[in-house]
């Protein structure tokens, strides 16, 4: 054997160099192949997410390793609070939720406002005084940021805060294909399931006091009996109807009627307490809820809300004054009604309720009667 001319060292190099680079481009490619299955994966959890709080866990729990961040946060653009406040009322727990905020302006999101055109990806270094909205929790070490415009059409919902302990992760010179498509998918579910959730709490209030309706409370007493039974508390209904409301129509008229409907509303549900439920049951009956009330204390809420509403006449906007006064009955969950249907427990004590109320009624009106 002699040793390679020169011209084939040359050609055994050149070889060598390009496997070393196959094999980086092969690892790269597996890699990239990995990420977008986990991405894939990923936008079908999203898509299939049915609840504004599976669709936000999702994005915090799962995002955050995928794509190998330190953080994620959410901002959403909410100017009446309107989000804020039906998912709150359909259970949502924000203590559970650090890392979502919402903002009244779509100003406060950080992203640079030039006229006729879309907002884009804002990627650089993270700056705590630039940053402190979007990322009010930040974990140590944060680094540098993406911070990736929700929009629905042209319209900007929120934004969608990636963070990186790696300096060089988010920086001014990256490609933005990606999070913006990862944004798009995200801002479509959002705006997807906020409006679901939006429907379901509509088709379970009322529209004339916006207090819950009567498929509200026929659904949560059921639930609430199920729940008191494993743990134990007393759970009240009251029946609430306004005296003589017909001549109320009557003599102000039918929208001084609404008025008054309204105001009676407000003035029960200020004696209540917040786990407590008020729905109106149709024309002028109110049906509430009291959780972990003996039936001593919900008659005392009763009085209460009895004597508030014969305290003030309600001003209507016709410039009068009209007076009215409620009849309440009041029931409570006994124990010996453990072993039954919890259905037709539900129904036995909404109509304990309202026999109590009819007695109310018969005896004289603007008194609360509880039965025993
Ligand atoms: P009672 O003291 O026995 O309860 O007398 P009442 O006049 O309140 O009882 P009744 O049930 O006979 O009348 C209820 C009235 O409530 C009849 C209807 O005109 C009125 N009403 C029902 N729904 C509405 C509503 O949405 N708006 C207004 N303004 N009035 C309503
Ligand atoms: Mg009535
Ligand atoms: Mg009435």
């Amino acid at each position: 054997m002699h040793e390679p001319d020169a011209h084939t060292r040359e050609l055994m190099l050149e070889n060598e160099t390009l496997r070393s680079r196959m094999a980086y481009l092969l690892e790269q490619a597996e890699r990239n192949h990995s990420i977008m299955t986990r991405h894939q994966a990923f936008d079908l959890k999203i898509v299939g997410a049915s609840t504004f709080q599976e669709l936000v866990t999702t994005i915090f729990q799962t995002l955050p390793v995928i794509s190998e961040l330190d953080i994620v946060t959410l901002s959403l653009v909410d100017p009446e609070a309107d989000i804020y406040t039906v998912m709150h009322k359909l259970g949502v727990d924000y203590e559970e939720l650090p890392h979502l905020s919402f903002c009244e302006h779509a100003s406060e999101l950080g992203f640079p406002h030039i006229e006729g055109r879309r907002p884009r990806p804002v990627l650089g270094p993270y700056a705590p005084s630039r940053h402190k909205a979007m990322f009010p929790h930040p974990p140590e070490g944060l680094q540098s940021v993406a911070l990736v415009p929700l929009l629905r059409n042209t319209r900007l919902i929120g934004s969608l805060n990636l963070g990186s302990s790696d300096p060089n992760r988010f920086t001014p010179a990256l490609g933005t294909d990606f999070i913006e498509h990862m944004g798009s998918i995200i801002a479509i579910c959002l705006e997807n399931v906020i409006s679901n959730e939006m429907l379901k709490f509509i088709g379970l209030t009322d529209s004339l006091t916006g207090v819950y309706n009567r498929r509200y409370i026929d659904r949560r007493l059921v639930e609430e009996i199920a729940r008191a039974r494993r743990q134990d508390y007393r759970i009240s209904v009251m029946y609430i109807d306004i005296d003589h409301f017909k001549q109320v129509n009557d003599t102000v008229g039918h929208q001084a009627g609404d008025e008054v409907l309204r105001e009676v509303a407000q003035r029960i549900k200020a004696e209540l307490r917040i786990s407590d439920a008020l729905a109106r049951f149709g024309g002028e009956e109110f049906v509430v809820l009291l959780i972990d009330a003996d039936l001593e204390s919900a008659s005392a809420v009763a009085d209460r809300i009895r004597a508030s509403v014969e305290a003030q006449p309600v001003d209507v906007a016709a410039g009068e004054h009209v007076s009215v006064t409620v009849s309440i009955g009041v029931a409570t969950l006994d124990d010996f009604e453990r072993d039954h249907a919890i259905e037709g427990v539900a129904q036995e004590l909404v109509a304990q309720a309202d026999t109590a109320l009819y007695r109310a009624k018969s005896t004289g009106r603007n008194r609360v009667v509880s039965l025993s």
